[in-house]
């Protein structure tokens, strides 16, 4: 029997469209594509040995307990890291404890990072520089296995990353003066202050470099008044922010003092997570994000689109860190006012090569995921 020509059409129609389908296989509803999740978590302690004792308004110390984490599936090792220093409370201890309980293979897809990092933030409070590390390697996984950067990811331009600040911290006038000419390369100075001797730190280096400062208390000051009178000083001096002036307790008096200064005021100490960046509005100007206070690079891209809706600046800082976790902060950088990613050059032990700076300025390679090699 010959086909009819309209069934021979209707035939043809359907072929036709499951041609297309095999040719548009994205057109299809949506199906895991991790049926079984045999993603391997693994983590080592390691110490950071910092090259210059590192001296803040509250400690003083010549290494930095860290965490090494790697996550490992299809062949792919994304690399993760938790950078711990003691006063923040944190341990190789507690991320030992903490990473233990982690398991990924009860997700049939990393790439669902809402539902995999909710999970693990929800293992225990507290913990972030340990959620951090897994953020960052499942980070790195996805971005490798999508052959990508995370700075292509999120449609950033590696252009548009700032220069970054090499940190000071407190010391003798001679030590001071010997890091700031050490620190030619870098186009802007952080200073340590929050101790008496202050005056002494800026003064110091200005007879060494004109170039722009900012700095940052620690929480060092504990008086309104005292604060007001430092940063009035402190504006005839070519600096460009105070950082978390006064303790992250004395809201009330931060906004006394915001409402006064001449220099604009960035919170650090009070700003961990994500509703800390709600809670900043009106108490300061800006805020410093870090991936080991914020839990990782996803929180960290909340907070920074948070934090420009409320029309603050952002700053990403860091602690010492290896290239890993500083290349993991530096994939955000474009989206920033300022950058204090000095962290890996302050180690004598990395053990990446990633993001670097070149001539004072965060410079991001195309290497997929994090965009870290290691050594
Ligand atoms: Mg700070």
């Amino acid at each position: 029997m010959s086909e009819s020509p309209s069934r021979r059409d209707f035939l043809r129609m359907v072929s036709l469209a499951g041609a297309a389908v095999a040719l548009h296989p994205r057109a299809l509803p949506f199906s895991p594509t991790f049926t079984v999740n045999d993603m391997k978590l693994t983590f080592a302690p390691y110490t950071l040995e910092l090259k210059h004792t590192f001296t803040i308004a509250t400690s003083s110390r010549t290494t930095t307990p860290d965490m090494m984490v790697q996550v490992e599936k299809d062949g792919i090792i994304g690399y993760g890291e938790a950078s711990m220093p003691p006063y923040l409370g944190e341990s190789q201890d507690t991320a030992t404890a903490f990473l233990s309980r982690v398991d990924l293979t009860g997700f049939p897809d990393p790439f669902e990072f809402e539902t995999v990092l909710a999970s693990v933030d929800a293992i225990a409070p507290g913990n972030p520089a340990a959620k951090a590390a897994v953020d960052i390697a499942l980070h790195d996984w996805v971005g490798k296995k999508m052959g990508q950067p995370w700075f292509r990811i999120w449609g950033l331009d590696p252009k548009k990353t700032p220069v970054t600040s090499f940190t000071i911290g407190i010391d003798t006038p001679e030590v001071v003066r010997q890091k700031t000419i050490e620190a030619d390369i870098y186009k802007v100075l952080k200073v340590k202050l929050g101790r008496d001797t202050d005056k002494m730190m800026i003064t110091t280096i200005r007879e060494v470099t004109d170039k722009p400062i900012s700095v940052d208390v620690n929480q060092g000051w504990k008086d309104k008044s005292f604060a007001l009178a430092m940063i009035e000083w402190l504006a005839t001096k070519n600096i460009l922010f105070v950082e978390q002036p006064m303790p992250k307790e004395q809201v009330d008096d931060i906004a006394w003092l915001r409402e006064r200064s001449p220099l604009p005021l960035i919170g650090d100490e009070s700003v961990q997570r994500l509703p800390d960046v709600r809670k900043a509005w009106g108490v300061y100007d800006g805020v410093n994000i870090k991936l080991m206070k914020c839990t990782g690079m996803r929180e960290a891209h909340k907070m920074i689109t948070l934090a420009r809706a409320l029309d603050m600046k952002v700053m990403i800082g860091c602690m010492t860190e290896t290239s890993c976790a500083i290349s993991a902060a530096a994939q955000l950088s474009p989206l920033v006012d300022w950058a204090d990613l000095d962290g890996a050059v302050l180690i004598k032990n990395d053990l990446f090569d990633g993001a670097t700076i070149v001539d004072g300025k965060v410079t991001l390679w195309e290497k997929p995921g994090i965009g870290v090699t290691k050594k």
